[in-house]
C-alpha cells in the first residue's frame, strides 16, 4: 500500500465541523492507502496565543513562547483523533517530540536536524493512523521548539521524506497554486503542475500557499507535493521535478510582495571595499538583503539602495547608520511604500524577450521601475506600492495567463 502524508492547515481544522470533515476524508483515504496526518492549530489560535503573551508581558523568552504556541497544534491533533474514533478509525496523536522531530536549539525558528519516526512506523504497522502536531519539535537540549510561522508545512514534508512516503498532500482553503492571487485577478487560473524551482520562486516572492522552507525541503529530498482544498477536495496543483516531456510555459505566475522596504545610502565613496563593509555588517546581524542598486555620480560618490524585510528595517537602519560615517557616506533613508512584482516561469530560460515585454507593460501604465532583480526563471521589479494591483492585473493579461 502506498503512504501519503496529509497536512491540514488552520482553516481546514478551524472548528468542530471542519475537524469532522477532515476525519471523514482521512477515513476514506485510509481505505486505499496508508495515511499519516499532520495538523496546524485551529483557525487563528496561534495569533491569539501570541496576543495573549503580549497582554501578559513584554518579555517573551523563546523557550516559553514555544511552549505556549505548541499547545495550539496539540488541541487539533487530540480533537482529530476523537473525530476519527467516532468513525471507527484507530488513530493516535503525537507531539513533535513524540514523532521524533529533533531540532537545533534556536527557539521560535528551529531547524530540523534529524527525524526518528520509530513510533509513527510502529503505529502504522499496527493499523493505527498517526496524527502529528505540526510546527514543532524537540531540541538537542530536550526543550520544546517551534519551526517558525507556517512551519506545519515543513513538518509534513520532513515526515514524508523520513517515512519515504509516496507523496505529501497539503490541504488548505484554496484549490491549489494560481497564476496570480485570485482576489486581485479573478480570472487567474489554477496551475495543474509547477516545478520545485517555480514553486520556490513563487513562495519567495509573495505567493502564500506554501511556506518557503517546506518547498526547499521538498526539492532537496524530492518529495512530491500536492496543494489541495479541504473545502472541495478537488484535484489540486502538483509540485514536483521538472518534466522534460512537458511543454514549459514561458510565464506561469505573477506574484507581488509588499513585505520589503527600501534603504538608500547616499554619498558613498566609489571605492573598493565600501559595499563589502556595509553588507558584511548587515549579514552579521542575519538581515536578508534582496535587491541592490548602485548609481555612480559625477563626483566620485555613489548612492546604494537595497531592500530588506520590513520586520528588519529598524535593525538595518541602525547598522547602516553606524557604518555610514565610517565609510564617509552622507545619509541613510528608508522608503516603505514599495512593492515587488515578479514574473515566474521555467520557460524563461529558453525564451528571450520576457523582460522587454514586462518593462513595456509597466511603461504603458506609467509605472516607474525602481529596482530590478532576476534569476534564470524570474524577473522582479520594485515599484510604488500603490501600483501593485494594477501592475499584477496588466502583466497577467499581457502574458495571457488566464488561458
Ligand atoms: N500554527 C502555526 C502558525 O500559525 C503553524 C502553521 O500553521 O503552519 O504559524
Ligand atoms: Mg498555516
Amino acid at each position: 500500500m502506498s503512504l501519503t502524508v496529509q497536512k491540514f492547515g488552520g482553516t481546514s481544522v478551524a472548528d468542530a465541523d471542519r475537524i469532522k470533515e477532515v476525519a471523514d476524508h482521512i477515513a476514506r483515504s485510509s481505505q486505499k492507502e496508508q495515511v499519516v496526518a499532520v495538523v496546524s492549530a485551529m483557525g487563528k489560535t496561534t495569533d491569539n496565543l501570541i496576543r495573549l503573551a503580549q497582554d501578559v508581558s513584554g518579555i517573551h523568552p523563546g523557550r516559553e513562547l514555544d511552549m505556549l504556541l505548541t499547545a495550539g497544534e496539540r488541541i487539533s491533533m487530540a480533537l482529530l483523533c476523537m473525530a476519527l474514533a467516532d468513525l471507527g478509525i484507530k488513530s493516535a496523536s503525537f507531539t513533535g517530540s513524540q514523532a521524533g522531530i529533533i531540532t537545533d536549539t534556536t527557539h521560535t525558528k528551529a531547524k530540523i536536524l534529524e527525524i526518528k519516526p520509530d513510533r509513527l512506523k510502529a503505529a502504522l504497522k499496527e493499523g493505527i493512523i498517526p496524527v502529528v502536531a505540526g510546527f514543532q519539535g524537540v531540541s538537542t537540549g530536550n526543550d520544546v521548539t517551534t519551526l517558525g510561522r507556517g512551519g506545519s508545512d515543513t513538518t509534513a514534508v520532513a515526515l514524508a521524506a523520513a517515512l519515504n512516503a509516496d507523496r505529501c498532500e497539503i490541504y488548505t482553503d484554496v484549490p491549489g497554486v494560481f497564476s496570480a492571487d485570485p482576489r486581485v485577478v479573478p480570472e487567474a487560473k489554477k496551475l495543474k503542475h509547477v516545478s520545485f524551482e517555480e514553486m520556490l520562486e513563487i513562495a519567495a516572492t509573495g505567493g502564500k500557499v506554501l511556506a518557503l522552507r517546506s518547498v526547499e525541503f521538498a526539492r532537496n529530498h524530492n518529495v512530491v507535493l500536492e496543494v489541495r482544498s479541504s473545502f472541495t477536495w478537488e484535484p489540486g496543483t502538483l509540485v514536483n521535478e521538472e518534466n522534460d516531456n512537458m511543454e514549459q510555459p514561458i510565464v506561469s505566475a505573477v506574484t507581488s510582495d509588499v513585505s520589503s522596504a527600501k534603504l538608500t545610502i547616499t554619498g558613498v565613496p566609489d571605492q573598493p571595499g565600501i559595499a563589502a563593509s556595509l553588507f558584511r555588517g548587515l549579514a552579521d546581524r542575519a538581515i536578508n538583503v534582496d535587491m541592490i542598486v548602485q548609481n555612480t555620480s559625477q563626483d566620485g560618490t555613489t548612492d546604494i539602495s537595497f531592500t530588506v524585510p520590513k520586520t528588519d528595517v529598524g535593525m538595518a537602519v541602525e547598522i547602516a547608520g553606524q557604518i555610514a560615517p565610517m565609510i564617509g557616506a552622507e545619509n541613510v533613508s528608508i522608503d516603505e511604500n514599495v512593492a515587488q512584482v515578479s514574473l515566474i516561469g521555467a520557460g524563461m530560460k529558453t525564451n528571450p524577450g520576457v523582460t522587454a515585454t514586462m518593462f513595456e507593460e509597466l511603461a504603458k501604465l506609467g509605472v516607474n521601475i525602481e529596482m530590478i532583480s532576476t534569476s534564470p526563471i524570474r524577473i522582479s521589479c520594485m515599484i510604488r506600492k500603490d501600483n501593485t494591483e494594477m501592475a499584477v492585473k496588466a502583466l497577467h493579461q499581457a502574458f495571457s495567463l488566464e488561458q
